[in-house]
């Protein structure tokens, strides 16, 4: 692909890209993103999603807006979640500060996705829709998304009369290494097994997820449709191949932990931006070390522990946050000391990091008839 002299090529129009894009563009700069799809949000369709509200002292949408992307989409603070232990005994956590704001995700109106790209093509972006970019020119930015699944998440989005709520369930007869969880926003839900391992038995999860939740939360579901995907998570020694700047879920930038990525995507597009902008690409990996990097760290630690935990591990753990919240009853101040990178997260990370392997390879196009979550039919190759 021949690159236009001065043009700044982005690959994906996900959160990453468009936050890339809306920096560069506000800067003066030419902006093309090639998105393969005829709009932007494919991979979901309304999905309610929690954008984490707990890794900084500040508030997400604050940092946002200080980087210049504005919350012109729907996103309703969240002040308490219900956890289930294994046992189905509630937990029920609050904060006095949103402990995460739920979003829309996917091509309908108030999504982030719309809202990223309305302001995107405000900015002067040029958006072609439809269109790949087999080999992006240099200096461009690779924000496609996931290569692999490390973790997926199957589900259902339908709507309910049931009262707005954030439910979770940590069991690994419902979400394997993962958890369940249940969200109602404004008479909309989606529900999930997000799960880590045993992919081949997702349905059985799913299943299990509903009957749960059913009997928990009286949960009625009018008009379920299939949702799901995956996830993809590494700390990656470097986010630049050759002349490129990689961003988002395409840089393994995800939280290896719960999986919640739109944060290090929207982050890390815009730092890669910066990058661009100040004429020091070779900067990008040090920007991003200094805002994520301990971060990242930190929650994969987290889960190499978190996975090891099983049923009796997460009746302690739940324990031990009623017992430190009895003392500071806040659960978003739980989560930050929780997710923070902390000298003992040092010392265990280069192991940690030795021993995981991401699974990052290019996703397979789909086989006719084939409705697996992860594998985007590998058949052949199991
Ligand atoms: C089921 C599920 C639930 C989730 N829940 C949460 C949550 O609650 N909170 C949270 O923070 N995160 C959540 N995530 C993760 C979050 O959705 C992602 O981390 C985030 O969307 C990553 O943004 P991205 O821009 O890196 O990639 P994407 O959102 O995947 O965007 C990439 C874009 O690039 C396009 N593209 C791909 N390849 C090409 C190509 N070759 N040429 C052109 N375009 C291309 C794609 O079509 C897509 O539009 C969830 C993920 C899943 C699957």
């Amino acid at each position: 692909m021949e690159a236009d002299v001065g043009v700044i090529s982005i690959s994906g129009a996900g959160p990453a890209g468009l936050a890339a894009a809306i920096t560069l563009a506000k800067a003066g700069r030419r902006v093309i993103v090639y998105e393969r799809y005829t709009e932007v949000g494919n991979r979901f369709h309304g999905d309610l999603q929690g954008l984490e509200n707990w890794t900084t002292e500040g508030d997400v949408l604050d940092e946002l807006a200080g980087l210049g992307i504005a919350a012109n989409f729907s996103a309703t603070p969240f002040h308490e979640v219900v956890l289930f232990d294994p046992e189905g005994q509630e937990h029920i956590y609050r904060s006095e500060k949103p402990m995460a704001y739920i979003v829309h995700r996917g091509a309908l109106p108030g999504t982030l996705d719309i809202g990223l790209k309305e302001q995107a093509l405000a900015a002067g972006v040029e958006i072609r829709f439809g269109e790949t970019c087999r080999k992006l020119p240099a200096g461009g930015i690779e924000a496609g998304g996931p290569h692999g699944a490390d973790a997926i998440g199957v589900g259902y989005l339908f709507e309910t009369d049931l009262a707005d709520g954030a439910y979770v369930a940590l069991s690994n007869q419902l979400a394997p290494g993962g958890y369940a969880y249940l969200l109602i926003q404004g008479g909309r839900g989606t529900l999930m097994s997000w799960m880590y391992a045993d992919f081949h038995n997702e349905k059985q999860y799913l299943e299990r997820c509903l009957a749960f939740f059913q009997a928990r939360v009286k949960l009625d579901m009018k008009n379920p449709r299939r949702t799901g995907g995956a996830a993809n998570f590494l700390y990656p020694g470097s986010a630049r191949k050759g002349n490129l700047l990689y961003a988002g879920e395409s840089a393994g930038f995800q939280d290896a932990l719960w999986g919640f990525g739109m944060r290090y995507a929207m982050l890390s597009g815009r730092l890669a931006a910066q990058a661009l902008l100040a004429d020091r690409p070779g900067d990008y990996d040090s920007l991003w070390r200094k805002r994520l990097g301990g971060q990242l760290r930190a929650v994969l630690v987290n889960r190499y522990f978190y996975q090891r935990l099983g049923d009796n591990g997460f009746n302690i753990l739940l324990k031990s946050i009623d017992h430190a919240l009895q003392h500071n009853p806040d659960g978003r101040r739980w989560l930050h000391r929780y997710t923070r990178w902390r000298l003992w997260k040092r010392l265990c990370f280069p192991v940690v990091n030795h021993l995981y392997h991401s699974s990052r390879r290019a996703p397979d196009v789909g086989v006719a008839g084939c409705t697996c979550t992860w594998c985007r039919c590998r058949h052949s190759a199991l």
